[in-house]
């Protein structure tokens, strides 16, 4: 038996921090009963902010804004070419402009329902709370949703809701928003009260007595291995998508602060709740490095089918509008087309996996589980058809173009397919990761002192996210809620001892960190940090993608320790650490991925219940729906780390549901 699974089972933790009381009123009461940090005292404070992303950048712009003295980083050569950026389609919000029976409760009952019952509920309802006064913050920055004729800001709908809550600036939201949150940053980059420092990535955590107290971090242009130290530790790194090396994330994005500081003592959550998309572009053969998004507004209007007959190869427009199956309008009358995306992705496989696929054959081996009648893949066409003949007909091909202009031209550049004429062609990939570092109530993790907000902590999407609830996440978390807890942290921490480069936990961490560089550039041996990247992904997605089982998981829990063994003797790091060495930046990150992969399989081996993303083969309704089993595994999974491949310990957080009661999802 392998070790690694031979995990036990330590005290259970509890979200200490969210108040008792009505929900509506638990996030007033926090902040009122939350201590204070006196306005004159916060300059005394130094807050070290990872990520300048939507929840980096508005977090780091506030607490400057509040006084606090702010040192913030980012690998990109600039904080607003952050991930973040690439966010297509909208944010949500409970505005209810459309007076379609919107509510903060409707937003809040969908989240818990969309997240297939795995978040915490004081958080989500929060979350659906602030949504409204972000919409507020980014118009009055001048972020440009648009609108409609009558002049209030126009919305559209995503997956999992049957209202249109869903702000966006064409097809750039994400941009946008960011562009918003880098102007209030770079104004107290200018006003001396953010320390900014591109280009720097950082490769640990600093603990020092128990509480975080600094990162250590490389300046990737020089190499140089430097020491920041502050009172409180802020990582708003964004996810660790790319595990699975094909994602929709940014080639960048990588899970290294987030390990470093679970190594740290921070207790990673649900590491294997990953959100498989279904509006993706399929992928074309092995050459590819990066999927891409096509999002999900295109929902709204394009209808997705396959033919009825297995094996049907004529082209679409010559296949009879009968002989068409649009299965997720069969399956799923009431929300048809705009299913969440679990379901949408999961319903895409199945028909793919019966053989009614369409576009390319033959180039794709990504496949199922072990054991599944597509194991590996083996050739068959992996895409379904979004069209929106229907919709150009009943629009207008111009009322098209408006909505979507953007995202048919960037379809049409990458396939050479023009969407207008014939459907896109669309298939699942990996997109976001809803696990991420455990944090209370106050976003803290289990160091204090360490605070994890956006896409890098677990809270608020359970086991699915729901289509624009990530944008809401994240500047909930960075302009409203984090600038709020942490001065309740830093008002009721006894006085910090200054912290010096000499002091042993910080020596300590920089001299791991320069032995691990030095290692990785002495193996020299014989394959690139990718080609391992590529060979854990292809494993991450066979065996922990959209369907998992019990035998696909060992496999992987077995292979993973020796490919991590192969990559420390055979990986070929050219060029020296005191320099530009992206070959070294990217294996330093596939170090971290390999560890990473192997909680996630234990976590989804764990988790014999199919939730949300997490699809267990074993766990399924009679028609093949996911089976969540509510008695067994209504908590979060908490994992500490003991060492490297030996097995963590489970601390469970069990979730209580007092006013959305878990129900088996249903979108018939
Ligand atoms: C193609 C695409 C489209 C999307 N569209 C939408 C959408 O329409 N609506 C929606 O709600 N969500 C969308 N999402 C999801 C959403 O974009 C992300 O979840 C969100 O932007 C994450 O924001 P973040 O601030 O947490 O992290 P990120 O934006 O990923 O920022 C991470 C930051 O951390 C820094 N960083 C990371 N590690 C280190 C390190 N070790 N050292 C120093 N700096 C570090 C990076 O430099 C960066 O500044 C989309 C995602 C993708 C991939």
């Amino acid at each position: 038996m392998n070790p690694y699974t031979s995990y036990a089972t330590g005290e259970p933790i509890a979200d200490t921090k969210a108040p008792k009381g009505p929900i509506a009123e638990r996030w007033d009461t926090r902040r009122f009963e939350a201590k204070l940090v006196n306005p004159a005292n916060r300059r005394k404070h130094t807050v070290i902010v990872v990520g300048t992303g939507l929840a980096g950048g508005s977090a780091g712009a506030t607490l400057a804004e509040q006084g606090y003295h702010v040192v913030q980083f980012c690998y990109q050569d600039s904080p607003r070419r952050a991930h973040s950026i690439a966010a297509q389609g909208g944010i949500n919000a409970a505005k209810n402009y459309r007076n379609d029976g919107d509510s903060v409760h409707r937003l809040f009952y969908d989240t818990v329902k969309g997240g297939d019952f795995r978040a915490r509920e004081s958080n989500v309802h929060r979350l659906a709370q602030i949504s409204v006064q972000i919409i507020d913050q980014c118009v009055a920055q001048g972020v440009p949703f648009a609108r409609e004729y009558g002049g209030l800001l126009d919305t559209r709908s995503f997956g999992g809701v049957q209202v249109s809550r869903t702000f966006y600036a064409r097809g750039q939201t994400g941009q946008q928003l960011l562009l918003g949150a880098y102007q209030a940053l770079s104004r107290q980059i200018a006003a001396g009260n953010v320390e900014m420092h591109p280009r720097t990535e950082m490769l640990d955590l600093v603990v020092v007595d128990g509480r975080a107290r600094g990162i250590v971090a490389r300046n990737l242009v020089t190499g140089e291995i430097t020491t920041h130290v502050a009172d409180a530790v802020v990582l708003a790194s964004g996810g660790y998508g790319n595990v699975f090396y094909l994602s929709t994330n940014a080639m960048n994005s990588n899970a290294t602060a987030i390990w470093r500081a679970h190594r740290r003592g921070a207790y990673f959550a649900n590491p294997c709740f990953t959100q498989i998309h279904p509006t993706c572009i399929p992928r074309t053969g092995d050459h590819q490095s990066k999927l891409t998004l096509m999002s999900e507004s295109l929902r709204n209007d394009g209808r997705i089918w396959v033919p009825r007959a297995p094996g049907d190869t004529r082209p679409p427009n010559e296949i009879p509008e009968e002989e068409r199956d649009y299965y997720l309008e069969r399956i799923y009358p009431s929300f048809g087309n705009l299913v969440p995306r679990d379901i949408a992705s999961r319903a895409a496989k199945n028909v793919c996996d019966e053989g009614r696929g369409v576009g390319p054959g033959g180039q794709n081996r990504r496949g199922g589980a072990a054991g599944s009648p597509v194991e590996g893949g083996g050739g068959r066409r992996e895409g379904v058809y979004l069209d929106f003949a229907d919709a150009i007909r009943r629009m207008g091909r111009k009322k098209v173009e408006e909505k979507y202009g953007n995202l048919f031209d960037m379809y049409e550049r990458i396939t050479a397919e023009n969407p207008y004429e014939v459907p896109m062609r669309i298939y699942p990939a990996v997109h976001y990761t809803m696990g991420g570092l455990w944090v209370d109530y106050d976003l803290q993790t289990t160091v204090p002192g360490l605070f994890a907000i956006g896409e890098a902590n677990f809270s608020d999407h359970g086991a699915n996210r729901l289509g624009a609830s990530a944008l809401m996440q994240g500047l909930a978390d960075g302009y409203f809620v984090l600038p709020s807890t942490i001065n309740d942290y830093l008002a009721r921490v006894p006085a910090l001892e200054p912290v010096t480069g000499d002091h042993p936990a910080v020596a300590g961490a920089v001299a791991e960190t320069e032995d691990r560089l030095r290692r990785l550039l002495a193996v020299d041996g014989d394959r690139t940090p990718d080609s391992f990247h590529r060979e854990l992904g292809e494993l991450m997605w066979d065996r922990c993608g959209m369907a998992r089982s019990d035998r696909g998981l060992r496999e992987a829990l077995d292979r993973i320790p020796e490919i991590r063994e192969e990559f420390w003797r055979r990986v070929r790091v050219p060029g020296t650490g005191e320099e530009l060495n992206q070959s070294l930046e990217k294996a330093n990150r596939v170090v971290d991925y390999l560890e990473l992969a192997e909680l996630m399989c234990l976590d989804a081996l764990h988790r014999t219940e199919s939730c949300g993303g997490h699809f267990r083969e074993e766990s399924q309704t009679p028609d093949g729906e996911a089976a969540r089993k509510d008695e067994e595994f209504s908590y979060a999974a908490a994992w500490e780390f003991t060492g490297t491949g030996r097995a963590p310990v489970l601390h469970k957080e069990d979730l209580v549901f007092e006013y959305v009661h878990p129900t088996q999802r249903s979108y018939a």
